[in-house]
Formats: C-alpha cells, structure tokens, sequence
C-alpha cells in the first residue's frame, strides 16, 4: 500500500461494510486502485460480486424492520449531524485520501470535504421537517398525506466527486429514513468506504448504510437489477443510466438519473467581463473537467469576441497541472482510459483552431495528465461542441444575438446546467425560461456548490432532482389517507 495513504488511513481498504460489519468480499477478489497522480497502485479495494450484493440488500432491508426503521425523523437527523462534525474533524484524512484516489488538488479535495458536511448539516436539521398536507374533500371526509421513505435505495455513484455526490444522495435518502446500499466507482471508493466508518462511529444502526466497492459490470450490474431495491439513485454517463433505467424498469423501480453535460456559459457585449473570467475558466477546468456541469461551450457574442478570447488564452497560459497533492490548478485525469477518450476527441478536433494550450511540466511523474486546450470559433454543429468530453478541454462559440445565442445553447442532446453574463435585467428575467437546463445561473456559475439548490438535468442529462429539499421528495413516496368519520 502506498506509504502516505497508509498513514492516512484508519480502516482497511480491502473490505467492505454490511450490515454493520467490516468483511472481505465473498468473492475473496480484489480490485487495483490507481493514484491517477502517479500511475502506480494505491491499494487493493473489494471486488463485490452477486453473493455481496444480496448480503448488503438484505441487511438494509433487514434494517427498516429492525432499531435504524424505528428512528424518529429527529433522532435520525442527530445522527447525521454527529457524523458531520465527526467528519469535519477528519476532514484533512478526507481530504488527501481523495487526492491521493481521484487526482483533485488538494484545495478542491478540501472544498469536498466542506460540501459533504454541508450536506450532512442540512439534511440532519431537515429530516424532521418533511411535512404531509391536509386536503379539502367531501362532506364527512378528512384527508391528508405522508411522505414516507421509500424503503431499501440503490445508489450507484461515479468516481469524480464521491463526498460531495454521497452527500446529495446518501445522505438525503438516510433523512428521509431509507436503508441504503452505496456501490462506489472502481476507480475512487476511498472516501466512500472512510465515510462508512465514521457512520458506524457516530452511532448510524447496522444495515442502514451498506457499501459494496466492485465493478460496474458485476456489483454495479447486479444491484440495478435486483428486485430488493425500491429506488435506484445512479450518477454517472448517460449510456450506462440508460441500462440502468432499462433494468429498473423490469422490476418498476423508481430511478433518478443524474447524468452528463454540455453546459455553455453565454457571454453578452453587456456583461462585466473582469467579473465572469475566473467563472468561464474554472467552470472548465475545475477537477481537470470531469465534472458533470463543467462548462466547456462558452458562447461569446461577436461584439466582443476577440476581447474574451484574448483574456482566456492569457489565463490558460498561467494554468499549472501537476499532482493531486502538490495543490496545483490542474490535477491529472483519473486513468489511461480516460487519457485516451480525451485525446481521442483532440484528434476528432484537428480541423479547429487551437488557440491555446497549457504547458506541462516535462518533470511530472508518470500520471495522466493532460495539457488544457482551448479551441476558438468552433462551429455548433461540431463534435466537440456537442460531446462531453471530460476533460479541460473547452471551446468558444461565437453568437450574433440573443436569438442565435439560445438556439445554439439549447442544441445538444443534454441539459444540466447554463449561465448568462449580462447586465441587462430584463435579459436577465427573459432568458433563464428560455434556456434548455435543470440549473441556469445569472452573473454567476455553480452559486459556490449549493447545497440547498434542487440540482438535476433534462433530456440526455437525465431527471429527477437531487440537494436541498427537492430530495427530500425524489427520496419518498406520497401517500394519501382519506378517513371517513363514523
Ligand atoms: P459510468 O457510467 O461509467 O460509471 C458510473 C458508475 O456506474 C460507476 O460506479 C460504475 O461502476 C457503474 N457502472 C458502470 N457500468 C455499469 C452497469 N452496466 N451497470 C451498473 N452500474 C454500472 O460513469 P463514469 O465514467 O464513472 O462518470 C462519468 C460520467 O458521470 C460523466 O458522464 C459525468 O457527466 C457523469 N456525472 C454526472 C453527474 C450529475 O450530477 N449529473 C455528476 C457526476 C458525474
């Protein structure tokens, strides 16, 4: 094991955690997890296989009718408070264990950790406030609602953001008083496996919280197809949610669908451009951009082209990339195969203008960095206009006026999340409405994470909602009584 995770860690990465209970996976097989900042092995992680995911779906199921089902929703959000400041008393293990297994620098690691105890915090003081309704009906009637968990939740979690996405779903499905069972990516589960530990610390009951790190082809496969769940939470690419959603509708399992994007920041003469240039680059570049709401189209109108494209290739060129823990802009991507897939796109881009392109240190150890790129006047119609490519790649679009900037922003296949730069307040009003997206922000991109902000996409980008209270809804079912009086 890698001698800095070693002494970071304070459980064994080789297991997993059922029912309560550390066990190696009844597979007795292992999976090799990567440091993406060096390319050399970090540890071993459990390779869970069908005989695990039963286990785990049982212990959850077991634990509804067992002391985690007979919480009060106050009690349940104590506890999820506990685990917060639990982990924010860890929160530099959190930290480095993430960069050492996902290859994000250091502060964004830390600013995951953050996220995570927000999420913790806010649905720990939100658990007992999910009200049912009372409902106007006939003479002698008196009717109202419940909101009540779901049961047994599936959740399939990718590699990029694992603290802040078991935030916004686990979390929020253990408010709502459902036993979940967590598959982590194969190729960061970590963070995972430590928030586990501190949940069995801070007193979560056994069942209530099952991980099972695997393959998504095994573990990842066997879960969505299993009749135990009641609803399946999956982030993840947009082809593999489609085999989720096919495999959950077999057993008429409620699903949310959290997938990709291809989200533009739309730059108008009016905007202050000062203000939104930090917002245009980060949203591109943060965590190498591999995150679901990366903003790689920046549709600029032509008015001020030229100027915007002059300031960001002044800011690509100071851009450092380096490894996780060094703290650099840019950390690597989080394997080969993901090296490959963007370098495949720069391929398919050889036809554009390449306007700038971040030096890389010839020193850097043999990680997975890539250099970020910037194409100028793409097309919209363009492969890397339309794709997601999951990388620092991003590529400016040059737009006429607002009716030409909305056809363009509103002409991929997906849907998560845009931003409009304009000092014009009726634009301000107008557009959000007409802008295709489950997030649109004005002046602004990401509004610094949003935990209370009800987050989710349209179209190729998928539905249902996750983070604040609009969670709380995807994470139960509606009932309703209607009482006859005597
Ligand atoms: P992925 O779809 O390959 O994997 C995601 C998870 O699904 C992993 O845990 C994997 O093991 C599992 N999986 C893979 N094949 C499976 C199968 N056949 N059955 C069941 N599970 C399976 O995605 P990825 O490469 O890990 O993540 C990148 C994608 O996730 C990008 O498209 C990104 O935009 C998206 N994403 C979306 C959001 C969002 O909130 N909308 C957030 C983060 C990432």
């Amino acid at each position: 094991m890698d001698d800095k995770l070693k002494n970071n860690l304070w459980f064994d990465p080789k297991l997993c955690f059922i029912g309560g209970h550390w066990v190696e996976p009844k597979s007795k097989k292992f999976i090799s997890l990567i440091n993406p900042s060096t390319g050399k092995e970090l540890c071993e992680i459990a390779r869970c296989m069908n005989e695990d995911v039963n286990l785990a779906v049982k212990s959850a199921k077991e634990s509804l009718f067992g002391v985690w089902g007979n919480k009060t929703a106050f009690e349940r959000g104590r506890i999820l408070h506990k685990i917060g400041i639990m982990i924010n008393e860890r929160s530099d293990n959190f930290a480095l264990i993430e960069s050492l297994d996902v290859g994000k620098p250091l502060n964004q690691s830390k600013a995951d950790v953050n996220a995570l105890c927000r999420y913790l915090e806010f649905y720990g003081g939100a658990a007992d406030k999910v009200h049912g309704e009372t409902i106007p009906y006939l003479e002698g009637y008196t009717v109202y609602s419940l909101r009540e968990p779901h049961g047994v939740t599936g959740h399939i979690i990718p590699w990029n953001y694992p603290m802040q996405i078991i935030g916004r779903s686990v979390v929020g499905a253990l408010a709502m008083g459902n036993a979940v069972v967590l598959k982590p990516s194969e190729e960061a589960c970590l963070t995972a496996l430590a928030f586990a530990s501190i949940c069995s610390q801070a007193g979560l009951p056994k069942g209530a919280l099952n991980v099972i790190p695997g393959l998504g082809e095994e573990a990842g496969k066997c879960l969505s197809q299993h009749g135990g769940l009641n609803h399946i939470s999956f982030t993840g690419s947009y082809q593999t949610g489609q085999e989720i959603q096919r495999n959950a509708a077999k057993n008429v399992v409620p699903i949310t669908l959290e997938l990709g994007g291809k989200s533009p920041q739309i730059v108008f003469e009016d905007a202050d451009i000062d203000k939104a240039m930090p917002f245009l680059i980060n949203a591109g570049i943060q965590n190498a951009g591999q995150t679901c709401s990366a903003s790689s189209r920046i549709l600029i109108q032509k008015s001020i082209y030229k100027k915007v494209e002059k300031l960001m290739v002044e800011n690509y060129d100071r851009l450092s990339v380096g490894p996780a823990i060094e703290n650099h802009d840019v950390g690597p991507l989080i394997s080969k195969r993901q090296l490959n897939t963007v370098q495949n796109y720069i391929e398919k881009g050889q036809d554009l203008n390449k306007i700038a392109e971040s030096p890389l240190n010839k020193t850097l150890p043999p990680g997975f960095y890539f250099q970020p790129t910037l194409f100028g006047d793409v097309e919209p119609s363009h492969v890397l206009a339309q794709e997601e490519i999951f990388g620092p790649v991003q590529i400016l679009i040059a737009f006429q006026d607002e009716r030409e900037a909305i056809e363009i922003a509103n002409g991929t296949k997906y849907g998560l999340v845009a931003s409009i730069w304009s000092n014009d307040a009726s634009r301000q009003m107008r557009l959000p409405k007409l802008i295709k997206a489950g997030q649109i922000f004005v002046n602004n991109y990401g509004a610094g994470g949003g935990v209370e902000l009800p987050f989710g996409g349209v179209e190729h980008s998928g539905f249902g909602r996750e983070k604040g209270f609009e969670a709380l809804k995807s994470f139960s079912s509606y009932k309703t009584i209607a009482v006859k009086h005597g």
